[in-house]
């Protein structure tokens, strides 16, 4: 008899689950308690898989032989809560794909600098001829990559939700980058749980394996004296010296694997940012481990282009740089994009904080910041943590606004920098049209 396979959530890695088990000759059931988009509902017709959407069919669900969740579902769904308490598997997506390909898996977790990292790893592993796939939080699933494709590698963008359901999974190359506190609400509130999860990214490796990881990062120095690793351990830092891995010298990074090092001359990255460096670092540490020629590492950091939403340089108005770091939705990525601005800075900034300490921002605004414009509904906090150090701030509740509102208050050679720190739910729909809405208010100025 065929095994059953329930898939919960219609999305794009629900949709690529289903793919996958229909080629791979399972029943599949997809289940999805909102609607499903039409795109994703052709494909699911296109191969025939049985689905329902606005609720879930328990006698459909509860007889599987095992599960794959959507990452965006928590473990306190009920649904998933009967799954569990009834001993049935409930894996993500990416496990399951990974069980019908032999490609290398090149994988990236992180708290921020996920896609940017994932996105550069993959387009050194491009241009140096690799039969290469970019999958798991972006573009399209790894799952839909695995049942229609056939790439030898793949660079695989893996959040912690994913890492949850993961078991089995062995990456060939790991990379964790920083682990700052996210998602605390899907952790019980505890760091911890959190951190392991990210750590999960390492299991089953074995010595042929390598993790990367960055040991300038304290949360991740701290779980990793905890975590037993098999595969190789290699860091990447700007403060100490390391003998594999990479390291910072003045106005260059040397990277070291085994004994083939590599040098990059900060100004001829194409990523700018203390941020940005180190994303620069872990990849190009992926690349060697790959033994992916020094030449096509170094063309590749040159050439790659910023990703939309994170630090997108926009246009230049009157003298006056915009740009778009609407993905920034937390503290950290926001101290990252401040700390790289090196003319005077109209700040862009709110929505809705999902609990910022603005106060670690304090000393980045003193000395970069000239005006701050405030982008959500409600901005207390904002104006309680900056009324002192800042003398202008004005509230805005629009993104056209906003922009009009930030070009008065500069003037030739400054910045006017959106990198809100908070999510976007309270005036847009997500980030990517809130960034999408500030490059246009941009282009009608
Ligand atoms: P993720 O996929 O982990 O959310 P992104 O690459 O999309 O990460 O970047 C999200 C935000 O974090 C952007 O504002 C970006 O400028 C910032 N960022 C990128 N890399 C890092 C890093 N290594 N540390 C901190 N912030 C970063």
């Amino acid at each position: 008899m065929k095994k059953r396979l329930v898939i919960l959530g219609g999305g794009e890695s629900g949709v690529g689950a289903a793919v996958l088990g229909c080629v791979k000759g399972f029943d599949v059931f997809l289940s999805d308690f909102g609607s499903i988009g039409a795109e994703y509902a052709g494909t699911l017709q296109k191969y025939g898989v049985a689905c329902e959407q606005g609720g879930h069919t328990e006698a459909l669900i509860l007889n599987a032989d095992e599960v794959v969740k959507s990452p965006g579902i928590p473990d306190s769904a009920p649904v998933v809560k009967k799954l569990l308490a009834a001993g049935v598997p409930v894996i993500s997506e990416i496990e399951l794909a990974a069980r019908y390909t032999d490609a290398k898996l090149v994988c990236v977790t992180g708290s921020n600098g996920k896609t940017t990292t994932t996105s550069l790893i993959y387009h050194i592993m491009k241009s140096a001829g690799l039969n290469v796939g970019l999958g798991g939080n972006i573009g399209r699933s790894f799952a839909l990559q695995v049942a229609t494709e056939n790439f030898d590698y793949y660079a695989l963008e893996l959040s912690s939700f994913q890492l949850d359901g993961m078991y089995r999974f062995k990456a060939d190359v790991a990379v964790l980058l920083n682990i700052t506190p996210d998602h605390l609400d899907r952790y019980g509130y505890k760091l911890e749980s959190y951190a392991r999860s990210k750590f999960r990214i390492a299991q089953n490796m074995d010595k042929k394996g390598c993790f990367i990881y960055c040991a300038d990062d304290e949360l991740t120095m701290k779980y990793l004296a905890e975590t037993k690793i098999q595969a190789q351990l290699l860091s990447f830092s700007q403060r100490q010296q390391t003998s594999q891995g990479a390291c910072l010298n003045s106005n260059k990074f040397t990277t070291m694997y085994k004994n083939n090092s590599f040098e990059m001359l900060l100004d001829e990255l194409s990523l700018k940012g203390k941020h940005n460096l180190y994303n620069s670092m872990a990849a190009s540490i992926a690349g060697q481990v790959l033994k992916i020629k020094k030449e096509h590492i170094r063309n590749s950091l040159m050439s790659f282009e910023s990703i939309e939403h994170r630090l997108e340089p926009v246009l230049r108005v009157g003298g006056i740089l915009f740009i778009n770091d609407s993905k920034a939705t937390n503290i950290n990525s926001t101290w990252y994009a401040l700390e790289s601005m090196t003319t005077p800075t109209v700040w862009i900034v709110g929505g809705v904080d999902k609990g910022n300490d603005y106060g670690e921002l304090l000393e980045l605004v003193r000395q970069k910041v000239k005006a701050i414009v405030c982008l959500g509904v409600d901005n207390r906090k904002i104006h309680e943590a900056f009324e002192d150090v800042v003398s202008e701030i004005v509230d805005t509740r629009s993104a056209e606004e906003a922009v009009k509102v930030a070009y008065k208050l500069s003037a030739k050679d400054d910045t006017v920098l959106l990198s809100p720190a908070c999510a976007s739910f309270d005036l847009f729909q997500n980030y990517e049209d809130r960034g999408e809405q500030f490059k246009r208010a941009i282009r009608y100025l």
